[in-house]
Protein backbone atom coordinates (compact mmCIF):
# COMPACT_ATOMS: atom_id res chain seq x y z
CA UNK A 1 0.00 0.00 0.00
CA UNK A 2 0.98 3.09 -0.91
CA UNK A 3 0.34 5.75 2.01
CA UNK A 4 1.90 9.11 2.11
CA UNK A 5 2.17 10.64 5.56
CA UNK A 6 0.92 13.89 5.78
CA UNK A 7 0.27 14.62 9.52
CA UNK A 8 2.59 17.47 9.82
CA UNK A 9 2.45 18.64 6.68
CA UNK A 10 -1.02 19.83 6.45
CA UNK A 11 -3.05 22.66 7.27
CA UNK A 12 -3.52 23.42 10.68
CA UNK A 13 -5.70 25.68 13.11
CA UNK A 14 -3.09 28.43 14.77
CA UNK A 15 -4.68 27.48 18.23
CA UNK A 16 -7.13 25.04 18.11
CA UNK A 17 -7.09 21.41 18.33
CA UNK A 18 -8.87 18.35 18.35
CA UNK A 19 -8.81 16.42 21.24
CA UNK A 20 -7.39 12.96 21.21
CA UNK A 21 -8.76 9.61 22.59
CA UNK A 22 -7.45 5.84 23.48
CA UNK A 23 -7.65 3.51 20.26
CA UNK A 24 -9.27 1.29 22.22
CA UNK A 25 -12.46 3.78 21.66
CA UNK A 26 -12.29 3.64 18.29
CA UNK A 27 -15.62 1.57 17.18
CA UNK A 28 -16.49 2.19 13.89
CA UNK A 29 -14.55 2.99 10.64
CA UNK A 30 -16.53 6.06 8.64
CA UNK A 31 -16.59 6.03 4.94
CA UNK A 32 -16.99 9.39 2.92
CA UNK A 33 -16.32 10.96 -0.10
CA UNK A 34 -15.33 14.34 -0.71
CA UNK A 35 -18.58 15.67 -2.74
CA UNK A 36 -16.16 17.34 -5.44
CA UNK A 37 -15.00 16.00 -8.75
CA UNK A 38 -11.98 16.65 -7.25
CA UNK A 39 -9.66 17.52 -4.61
CA UNK A 40 -6.82 16.69 -2.18
CA UNK A 41 -5.80 16.05 1.72
CA UNK A 42 -4.46 19.71 1.08
CA UNK A 43 -7.44 21.28 -0.32
CA UNK A 44 -9.74 19.36 1.99
CA UNK A 45 -7.37 20.88 5.18
CA UNK A 46 -7.39 24.07 3.71
CA UNK A 47 -11.29 24.18 3.83
CA UNK A 48 -11.56 22.39 6.99
CA UNK A 49 -9.48 25.12 8.56
CA UNK A 50 -9.88 28.45 6.74
CA UNK A 51 -13.56 27.95 5.60
CA UNK A 52 -15.11 25.95 8.81
CA UNK A 53 -12.79 27.33 11.66
CA UNK A 54 -11.57 23.52 12.74
CA UNK A 55 -8.90 22.28 14.48
CA UNK A 56 -7.67 20.48 11.24
CA UNK A 57 -8.69 18.44 8.32
CA UNK A 58 -11.50 16.39 9.08
CA UNK A 59 -10.42 13.11 7.84
CA UNK A 60 -7.44 10.03 9.25
CA UNK A 61 -6.96 9.31 5.34
CA UNK A 62 -7.55 10.27 2.23
CA UNK A 63 -7.46 8.21 -1.06
CA UNK A 64 -6.62 9.57 -4.32
CA UNK A 65 -8.47 8.25 -7.15
CA UNK A 66 -5.16 6.66 -8.20
CA UNK A 67 -4.91 4.63 -5.51
CA UNK A 68 -2.88 6.66 -3.38
CA UNK A 69 -3.53 7.25 0.55
CA UNK A 70 -2.72 9.87 2.38
CA UNK A 71 -2.39 9.91 5.88
CA UNK A 72 -4.08 12.75 7.70
CA UNK A 73 -3.81 11.93 11.72
CA UNK A 74 -3.30 9.84 13.91
CA UNK A 75 -6.15 7.27 14.82
CA UNK A 76 -5.91 9.13 18.65
CA UNK A 77 -7.07 11.91 16.85
CA UNK A 78 -11.03 12.76 17.38
CA UNK A 79 -11.39 14.92 14.43
CA UNK A 80 -15.07 16.33 13.06
CA UNK A 81 -16.44 14.06 10.23
CA UNK A 82 -19.38 12.18 12.05
CA UNK A 83 -20.72 14.66 14.40
CA UNK A 84 -20.88 13.23 18.04
CA UNK A 85 -19.74 10.18 16.67
CA UNK A 86 -16.95 11.88 16.63
CA UNK A 87 -15.04 10.07 18.95
CA UNK A 88 -15.76 6.36 18.46
CA UNK A 89 -14.81 6.63 14.39
CA UNK A 90 -12.47 7.10 12.21
CA UNK A 91 -12.72 8.68 8.78
CA UNK A 92 -11.49 7.59 5.66
CA UNK A 93 -12.09 9.91 2.67
CA UNK A 94 -12.64 9.32 -1.24
CA UNK A 95 -11.96 12.15 -3.01
CA UNK A 96 -14.94 12.13 -5.87
CA UNK A 97 -18.11 12.88 -6.03
CA UNK A 98 -19.92 9.13 -6.32
CA UNK A 99 -23.43 11.03 -7.05
CA UNK A 100 -22.32 11.72 -10.36
CA UNK A 101 -18.75 9.76 -10.49
CA UNK A 102 -18.10 6.03 -10.87
CA UNK A 103 -15.84 4.79 -7.90
CA UNK A 104 -12.90 3.14 -10.10
CA UNK A 105 -11.08 0.05 -9.46
CA UNK A 106 -7.73 1.35 -8.19
CA UNK A 107 -9.42 3.90 -5.64
CA UNK A 108 -11.63 1.31 -4.57
CA UNK A 109 -9.20 -1.70 -4.28
CA UNK A 110 -7.04 1.02 -2.30
CA UNK A 111 -9.73 1.88 -0.22
CA UNK A 112 -10.57 -1.85 0.62
CA UNK A 113 -7.02 -2.44 1.20
CA UNK A 114 -6.39 0.30 3.45
CA UNK A 115 -10.00 -0.95 5.46
CA UNK A 116 -9.40 -3.98 5.89
CA UNK A 117 -5.61 -3.12 7.48
CA UNK A 118 -7.03 -0.88 9.93
CA UNK A 119 -9.93 -3.42 10.90
CA UNK A 120 -7.18 -5.54 11.51
CA UNK A 121 -5.22 -3.09 13.42
CA UNK A 122 -7.99 -2.21 15.58
CA UNK A 123 -9.52 -5.36 16.03
CA UNK A 124 -12.88 -4.71 14.62
CA UNK A 125 -15.15 -6.51 12.24
CA UNK A 126 -16.51 -5.41 8.92
CA UNK A 127 -19.95 -4.42 10.62
CA UNK A 128 -17.93 -1.57 12.25
CA UNK A 129 -17.86 0.12 8.38
CA UNK A 130 -20.22 2.55 8.00
CA UNK A 131 -21.06 5.00 5.56
CA UNK A 132 -21.35 8.41 6.86
CA UNK A 133 -25.27 8.12 5.78
CA UNK A 134 -25.43 5.18 8.51
CA UNK A 135 -24.41 7.18 11.38
CA UNK A 136 -26.96 8.76 13.62
CA UNK A 137 -28.67 11.96 12.11
CA UNK A 138 -26.97 11.17 8.64
CA UNK A 139 -30.00 10.02 6.86
CA UNK A 140 -30.01 12.77 4.63
CA UNK A 141 -27.26 13.11 3.86
CA UNK A 142 -25.55 11.37 0.84
CA UNK A 143 -22.19 10.80 1.49
CA UNK A 144 -19.94 8.18 0.33
CA UNK A 145 -23.15 7.70 -2.57
CA UNK A 146 -22.15 4.33 -2.93
CA UNK A 147 -23.49 1.23 -2.25
CA UNK A 148 -22.16 0.38 1.83
CA UNK A 149 -23.40 -3.31 1.13
CA UNK A 150 -21.65 -3.80 -1.68
CA UNK A 151 -18.59 -2.70 -0.20
CA UNK A 152 -18.84 -4.75 2.78
CA UNK A 153 -19.11 -7.69 0.99
CA UNK A 154 -16.28 -6.95 -1.01
CA UNK A 155 -14.70 -6.42 2.67
CA UNK A 156 -15.75 -9.68 3.83
CA UNK A 157 -14.93 -10.96 0.15
CA UNK A 158 -11.61 -10.01 0.50
CA UNK A 159 -10.75 -9.54 -3.19
CA UNK A 160 -11.10 -6.73 -5.87
CA UNK A 161 -14.48 -5.76 -7.37
CA UNK A 162 -15.46 -7.95 -10.51
CA UNK A 163 -14.83 -5.84 -13.84
CA UNK A 164 -16.99 -5.16 -16.06
CA UNK A 165 -18.55 -6.81 -18.85
CA UNK A 166 -16.85 -7.40 -22.34
CA UNK A 167 -18.75 -4.95 -25.25
CA UNK A 168 -21.15 -7.10 -27.87
CA UNK A 169 -23.08 -4.70 -29.96
CA UNK A 170 -26.54 -5.56 -30.02
CA UNK A 171 -29.71 -4.14 -31.72
CA UNK A 172 -32.97 -4.55 -30.36
CA UNK A 173 -34.77 -1.87 -31.23
CA UNK A 174 -37.76 -2.13 -28.15
CA UNK A 175 -39.50 0.23 -25.51
CA UNK A 176 -40.51 -1.80 -22.86
CA UNK A 177 -41.96 0.33 -19.58
CA UNK A 178 -38.76 -1.41 -17.28
CA UNK A 179 -35.18 -1.92 -17.90
CA UNK A 180 -33.02 -3.68 -15.65
CA UNK A 181 -29.41 -5.32 -15.84
CA UNK A 182 -28.95 -8.04 -18.56
CA UNK A 183 -31.41 -5.85 -20.98
CA UNK A 184 -30.18 -5.19 -24.16
CA UNK A 185 -32.00 -2.55 -27.31
CA UNK A 186 -31.85 1.07 -27.96
CA UNK A 187 -34.18 2.09 -25.40
CA UNK A 188 -31.11 0.82 -22.99
CA UNK A 189 -28.91 3.14 -25.31
CA UNK A 190 -31.22 6.39 -25.17
CA UNK A 191 -31.11 5.68 -21.03
CA UNK A 192 -27.43 5.23 -20.90
CA UNK A 193 -27.22 8.36 -23.48
CA UNK A 194 -29.54 10.62 -20.66
CA UNK A 195 -27.53 9.28 -17.90
CA UNK A 196 -24.14 10.83 -19.70
CA UNK A 197 -25.74 13.87 -20.31
CA UNK A 198 -26.70 14.47 -16.80
CA UNK A 199 -23.44 13.57 -15.44
CA UNK A 200 -23.89 10.03 -14.20
CA UNK A 201 -21.51 8.33 -17.01
CA UNK A 202 -22.95 4.87 -17.54
CA UNK A 203 -19.72 3.72 -19.49
CA UNK A 204 -19.74 2.79 -22.80
CA UNK A 205 -23.74 3.56 -24.60
CA UNK A 206 -23.67 0.45 -26.01
CA UNK A 207 -27.43 -0.61 -25.58
CA UNK A 208 -26.42 -3.06 -23.07
CA UNK A 209 -27.68 -2.69 -19.30
CA UNK A 210 -24.71 -4.23 -17.44
CA UNK A 211 -23.06 -3.67 -13.89
CA UNK A 212 -21.90 0.13 -14.93
CA UNK A 213 -25.78 0.96 -16.28
CA UNK A 214 -26.96 -0.72 -12.34
CA UNK A 215 -24.17 1.56 -10.98
CA UNK A 216 -24.91 4.79 -13.11
CA UNK A 217 -29.26 4.65 -12.09
CA UNK A 218 -28.26 3.72 -8.95
CA UNK A 219 -26.00 6.93 -8.42
CA UNK A 220 -28.71 9.06 -9.86
CA UNK A 221 -31.50 7.29 -8.07
CA UNK A 222 -29.61 8.18 -4.73
CA UNK A 223 -29.29 11.84 -6.08
CA UNK A 224 -32.88 12.08 -7.29
CA UNK A 225 -33.97 11.30 -3.88
CA UNK A 226 -35.87 7.66 -5.28
CA UNK A 227 -35.88 4.71 -4.99
CA UNK A 228 -32.46 2.79 -5.19
CA UNK A 229 -32.77 -0.50 -7.19
CA UNK A 230 -30.88 0.46 -10.42
CA UNK A 231 -33.86 -0.34 -12.35
CA UNK A 232 -35.66 1.96 -14.57
CA UNK A 233 -39.24 2.08 -13.87
CA UNK A 234 -41.81 4.89 -14.67
CA UNK A 235 -40.37 6.56 -11.43
CA UNK A 236 -36.65 6.18 -12.54
CA UNK A 237 -37.74 7.46 -16.11
CA UNK A 238 -39.82 10.69 -14.72
CA UNK A 239 -36.65 11.72 -12.57
CA UNK A 240 -34.67 11.41 -15.40
CA UNK A 241 -36.87 13.48 -17.17
CA UNK A 242 -37.00 16.41 -14.74
CA UNK A 243 -33.72 16.01 -13.27
CA UNK A 244 -31.66 19.17 -12.99
CA UNK A 245 -28.24 18.75 -13.65
CA UNK A 246 -27.36 21.96 -11.31
CA UNK A 247 -28.98 20.62 -8.70
CA UNK A 248 -27.45 21.53 -4.70
CA UNK A 249 -23.71 20.25 -4.44
CA UNK A 250 -23.29 19.70 -0.66
CA UNK A 251 -19.81 20.42 0.38
CA UNK A 252 -18.50 18.00 1.90
CA UNK A 253 -17.47 18.40 5.92
CA UNK A 254 -20.56 20.72 6.74
CA UNK A 255 -20.29 22.31 10.22
CA UNK A 256 -22.61 19.75 11.01
CA UNK A 257 -20.23 17.25 11.73
CA UNK A 258 -18.71 19.07 14.43
CA UNK A 259 -20.13 17.19 17.98
CA UNK A 260 -22.91 19.29 19.63
CA UNK A 261 -24.29 19.16 23.16
CA UNK A 262 -25.30 15.61 22.81
CA UNK A 263 -21.76 14.62 22.64
CA UNK A 264 -21.66 14.22 26.45
CA UNK A 265 -24.20 11.07 26.11
CA UNK A 266 -21.66 9.44 23.50
CA UNK A 267 -18.62 9.55 24.49
CA UNK A 268 -17.91 7.03 27.07
CA UNK A 269 -20.69 4.91 25.04
CA UNK A 270 -18.91 1.29 24.22
CA UNK A 271 -21.69 -0.94 23.16
CA UNK A 272 -22.02 -1.35 19.39
CA UNK A 273 -24.39 0.80 17.54
CA UNK A 274 -26.49 -1.51 15.98
CA UNK A 275 -28.70 -1.04 12.53
CA UNK A 276 -30.19 -2.95 9.86
CA UNK A 277 -27.57 -3.82 7.62
CA UNK A 278 -26.58 -7.47 5.35
CA UNK A 279 -26.05 -9.54 6.19
CA UNK A 280 -27.55 -8.99 9.43
CA UNK A 281 -26.26 -8.16 12.58
CA UNK A 282 -25.95 -10.71 15.48
CA UNK A 283 -25.29 -10.78 18.87
CA UNK A 284 -25.87 -10.74 22.17
CA UNK A 285 -26.18 -7.45 22.52
CA UNK A 286 -29.25 -7.45 19.59
CA UNK A 287 -31.12 -9.97 21.95
CA UNK A 288 -30.80 -7.41 24.36
CA UNK A 289 -32.65 -4.30 22.47
CA UNK A 290 -35.01 -7.29 21.29
CA UNK A 291 -36.13 -8.26 24.54
CA UNK A 292 -36.31 -4.45 25.86
CA UNK A 293 -38.28 -3.32 22.51
CA UNK A 294 -40.61 -6.32 22.48
CA UNK A 295 -39.47 -7.49 19.03
CA UNK A 296 -38.69 -11.55 18.64
CA UNK A 297 -36.14 -12.71 20.49
CA UNK A 298 -33.21 -14.15 18.22
CA UNK A 299 -30.30 -11.94 18.17
CA UNK A 300 -30.32 -10.67 14.48
CA UNK A 301 -31.30 -7.43 14.02
CA UNK A 302 -33.67 -7.45 11.08
CA UNK A 303 -36.63 -5.68 10.01
CA UNK A 304 -38.86 -6.68 12.70
CA UNK A 305 -36.19 -5.45 15.04
CA UNK A 306 -36.08 -2.41 13.31
CA UNK A 307 -39.34 -1.41 13.24
CA UNK A 308 -39.87 -2.41 16.87
CA UNK A 309 -36.36 0.04 17.83
CA UNK A 310 -38.38 3.12 15.21
CA UNK A 311 -41.57 2.49 17.89
CA UNK A 312 -39.82 2.83 20.61
CA UNK A 313 -37.59 5.61 19.38
CA UNK A 314 -41.39 7.43 18.51
CA UNK A 315 -42.34 6.60 21.90
CA UNK A 316 -39.25 8.33 23.51
CA UNK A 317 -39.17 11.15 21.02
CA UNK A 318 -35.76 9.99 20.03
CA UNK A 319 -34.77 10.86 16.34
CA UNK A 320 -36.65 8.17 14.57
CA UNK A 321 -33.79 6.28 12.70
CA UNK A 322 -34.17 2.45 13.63
CA UNK A 323 -30.13 3.13 14.85
CA UNK A 324 -29.44 1.80 18.20
CA UNK A 325 -26.74 4.25 19.01
CA UNK A 326 -25.14 5.52 22.55
CA UNK A 327 -28.76 7.87 22.83
CA UNK A 328 -31.07 4.93 22.11
CA UNK A 329 -28.91 3.01 24.20
CA UNK A 330 -29.27 5.12 27.03
CA UNK A 331 -33.48 5.08 26.64
CA UNK A 332 -33.30 1.44 26.96
CA UNK A 333 -31.08 1.26 29.96
CA UNK A 334 -33.56 3.20 31.85
CA UNK A 335 -35.98 0.56 30.93
CA UNK A 336 -34.50 -1.53 33.02
CA UNK A 337 -37.20 -1.47 35.42
CA UNK A 338 -37.15 -0.56 38.80
CA UNK A 339 -35.23 2.25 38.61
CA UNK A 340 -32.89 2.70 41.86
CA UNK A 341 -33.24 6.45 42.93
CA UNK A 342 -30.42 8.56 44.71
CA UNK A 343 -30.45 7.91 48.44
CA UNK A 344 -27.16 7.98 49.26
CA UNK A 345 -23.80 9.39 48.86
CA UNK A 346 -21.25 7.07 47.09
CA UNK A 347 -17.65 7.35 47.70
CA UNK A 348 -14.39 4.79 48.20
CA UNK A 349 -14.47 3.53 51.69
CA UNK A 350 -14.02 0.76 54.08
CA UNK A 351 -15.13 -1.73 53.79
CA UNK A 352 -16.59 -0.58 49.55
CA UNK A 353 -19.89 0.16 49.53
CA UNK A 354 -22.40 -2.50 47.53
CA UNK A 355 -25.78 -2.09 46.37
CA UNK A 356 -28.39 -1.64 43.39
CA UNK A 357 -27.62 2.43 43.33
CA UNK A 358 -23.94 1.23 42.92
CA UNK A 359 -25.21 -0.85 39.88
CA UNK A 360 -26.73 1.70 38.32
CA UNK A 361 -24.31 3.89 38.35
CA UNK A 362 -21.51 1.65 36.73
CA UNK A 363 -24.32 0.56 34.15
CA UNK A 364 -24.59 4.93 33.14
CA UNK A 365 -20.90 5.07 33.31
CA UNK A 366 -19.88 1.83 31.18
CA UNK A 367 -17.86 -0.11 33.81
CA UNK A 368 -17.86 -3.17 35.36
CA UNK A 369 -21.36 -3.71 36.87
CA UNK A 370 -20.16 -5.67 39.59
CA UNK A 371 -22.30 -3.27 42.61
CA UNK A 372 -19.14 -2.62 44.72
CA UNK A 373 -18.00 1.22 44.27
CA UNK A 374 -14.27 0.76 43.93
CA UNK A 375 -11.29 2.69 42.37
CA UNK A 376 -12.85 1.65 39.29
CA UNK A 377 -16.05 2.97 39.32
CA UNK A 378 -14.58 6.28 41.13
CA UNK A 379 -12.34 6.81 38.02
CA UNK A 380 -15.12 6.38 35.84
CA UNK A 381 -17.26 8.92 38.08
CA UNK A 382 -14.38 11.33 38.15
CA UNK A 383 -13.95 11.15 33.99
CA UNK A 384 -17.99 12.32 33.96
CA UNK A 385 -17.56 14.87 36.54
CA UNK A 386 -14.85 16.42 33.98
CA UNK A 387 -16.85 15.67 30.78
CA UNK A 388 -19.71 17.21 32.22
CA UNK A 389 -17.52 20.39 33.75
CA UNK A 390 -18.70 19.66 37.64
CA UNK A 391 -16.77 19.11 40.49
CA UNK A 392 -14.44 16.44 39.80
CA UNK A 393 -14.00 14.72 43.50
CA UNK A 394 -15.02 11.20 42.26
CA UNK A 395 -17.89 11.04 44.72
CA UNK A 396 -21.78 10.22 43.87
CA UNK A 397 -24.39 13.16 45.61
CA UNK A 398 -26.87 14.48 44.02
CA UNK A 399 -25.56 16.39 41.21
CA UNK A 400 -23.61 13.65 39.75
CA UNK A 401 -26.39 11.33 39.93
CA UNK A 402 -28.78 14.21 38.18
CA UNK A 403 -26.27 14.54 35.66
CA UNK A 404 -25.80 10.98 35.26
CA UNK A 405 -29.78 10.02 35.12
ZN1 LIG B 1 -19.13 12.29 4.70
Amino acid sequence: MNINDKRNSLVRHPSKRYRRRAISEIRNIAIHHSATTSGSAEAFARYHVNSLDWPGIAYHYVVNKDGSIDLCHDPEVVSYHVGNSNGRALGICMVGDFRTQTLERAQRNATLKLVRKLLNDFNLSVEDVWGHIEFPGYAWKPCPSISMEQFRASLREGRAIPTSSPIVIPSQPTNRTILSQGDRGDDVRAIQQRLNNLGFEPGPIDGIFGPLTVDAVQRFQRSARIVVDGVVGPETRRALDNFNASGEQIEHGAPSDEPDAREEQFSGETRRMLRLMQPMMRGQDVAEVQEKVGALIDGIYGPGTENRVMEFQRRNNLAVDGIVGPITWRALDRLAGNQPTYERLLSVQSPMLRGEDVKHVQRALNVQVDGIYGPNTERAVRDFQRRSGIRIDGIVGQQTWNRLF
